[in-house]
């Protein structure tokens, strides 16, 4: 149990501080949930963050209007009790926006950005790099890489994907404008950050030929329009049950679940997006042993159904594929060494074969880190070291400490608890969640 008491004894007589760390879709929400809840003389708000542009962060800060967003408009609200806010603010610039649209995910930035009211009494923003937090007696300090510091009762770590150096060559936020129309590509993963970057690098009139790596060689599965019928009964009836289900019970009911969908003419993607909002708490009950076998044996399953493409922009892809510009192979590096400008690749392939080749360029889309403990956050390593996070089991991400009243986190570094923690439906629920905590301490 949080010390919500000894932190609520801290707090000065008068407005309390509230420093939101991180500027991308949950720093975004959860202000805008903030700002929407409280008095002017309640609350100051502090938001800090890196980036030029507040509110974009890692997947809305693109300006291709290929990349679109994977989940249709009707499920991006910031705010779970208003689920149209989106497709409405949205409408407003584009009629035919239904709540089936995958939108451009540019639209969704600026809707993000839009959603914080500049110049609100309550807010002040503060564009710097947080170096450092410490606590201090019942609150916090501040200390940003201008060597500015805040004074704050109250932290909430909204800092994203925390992701560190790429592995393999370089990550695909490097200018893709600037690689050659003609050059030779490899990419070292296959989901949804891969399917971003060959939308940006197939794109006519540019010629490259594109070779996608992974160990399963899996690609996004491609959504489809569902009744929602029918859901996942047996998964639900075993989660139900006097004792929470083990990952293979888990895995077992939902397989039964989508046969039988299949069978009645019904379609699996109902029965995932059934399963979908139950996952952490199912997650948070399995042991630590269960979590690391999903890791190593289901990840990949779980990631290629639930992580879908929109099927326009599934037709771009397989249009790549089918014209031989898009090849997806099964296999893992042995080697991956730059010289003179180029790359030459070591790897084996699903049958052991050993092979070599020759790329121009080679972008990591692997993705999100399993280990939060090698990250390079000089602010997570920090807390770490003081003790204010408590590292996940897996080390996907970390919690506050039972001592850090006060300290709070959404998004991504909460993927160790909840496994579903890094999209806006998690987010907005996440965020609500905190702003009805603070609300709590000042009636
Ligand atoms: C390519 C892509 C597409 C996606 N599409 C969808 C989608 O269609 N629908 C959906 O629901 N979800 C989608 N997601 C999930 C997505 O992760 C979330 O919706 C959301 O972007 C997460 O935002 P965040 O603020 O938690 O993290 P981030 O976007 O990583 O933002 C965190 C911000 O904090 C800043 N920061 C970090 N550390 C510090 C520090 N020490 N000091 C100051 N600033 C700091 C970072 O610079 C960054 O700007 C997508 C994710 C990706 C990567």
């Amino acid at each position: 149990m949080r010390e919500e008491e000894s932190y609520m004894n801290g707090f000065r007589q008068s407005k309390i501080e509230v420093a939101v760390v991180g500027d991308g879709a949950s720093g975004a929400i959860l202000c805008a949930q903030l700002l929407r809840s409280i008095r002017p003389d309640e609350i100051h708000v502090r938001w800090l963050g890196r980036s030029k542009k507040f509110g974009l962060g890692l997947a809305y800060s693109t300006s291709d209007p290929d990349h679109l967003l994977n989940v249709p408009s009707k499920g991006m609200s910031a705010f779970e009790n208003d689920p149209l806010h989106f497709l409405n603010w949205v409408q407003a610039r584009d009629k035919k926006a239904s709540p089936e649209s995958f939108l451009p995910r540019q639209w969704y930035g600026e809707y993000l950005s839009a959603l914080v009211p500049a110049g609100h009494p309550s807010l002040t923003v503060h564009p710097d790099d947080v170096m450092q937090i410490q606590k201090v007696s019942h609150s916090y300090q501040i200390t940003t890489r201008k060597n500015e510091t805040h004074p704050a009762d109250v932290v909430i770590l909204a800092i994203g994907h925390c992701l560190s150096k790429a592995r393999f060559g370089r990550r695909p936020s490097f200018p893709l404008a600037e690689v050659d129309g003609q050059a030779r590509i490899l990419i070292v993963g296959t989901g949804l950050t891969m399917v971003d970057t060959v939308l940006t690098l197939g794109r006519a009139p540019r010629q490259n030929e594109i070779v996608a790596i992974s160990r399963h060689g899996l690609l996004p599965m491609v959504h489809a329009r569902h009744d929602g019928n029918p859901g996942a009964s047996h998964f639900r009836k075993i989660i139900h049950g006097s004792k929470p289900p083990t990952l293979r019970q888990a895995f077992a009911a939902m397989r039964t679940d989508c046969a039988e969908a299949e069978s009645r003419g019904g379609d699996w993607r109902s029965v995932v997006d059934d399963v979908r909002p139950f996952i952490p708490s199912v997650w948070k009950s399995f042991s630590p042993a269960d979590r690391r076998q999903f890791l190593r044996h289901v990840v990949h399953f779980w990631d290629s159904h639930r992580h879908r493409m929109p099927p326009e922009v599934a037709e771009k892809i397989y249009y790549l594929i089918n014209s031989g510009r898009l090849k997806i192979k099964k296999g893992r590096f042995t080697s991956l060494v730059e010289e003179d400008g180029s790359w030459t690749v070591n790897w084996r392939s699903d049958t052991h074969e050993l092979r070599r080749e020759r790329f121009d360029h080679v972008f990591d889309c692997t993705g999100l880190s399993r280990d939060l403990g090698a990250t390079d956050s000089p602010l997570v390593r920090q807390m770490l070291r003081d003790g204010l996070l408590v590292i996940s089991d897996p080390p996907l991400g970390a919690f506050p400490a039972p001592e850090a009243a006060g300290l709070e986190v959404l998004g991504h570094l909460l993927r160790g608890e909840y496994w579903e923690s890094t999209a806006v439906p998690e987010i907005r629920k996440q965020a609500a969640a905190i702003v009805d905590r603070l609300l709590k301490l000042l009636n």
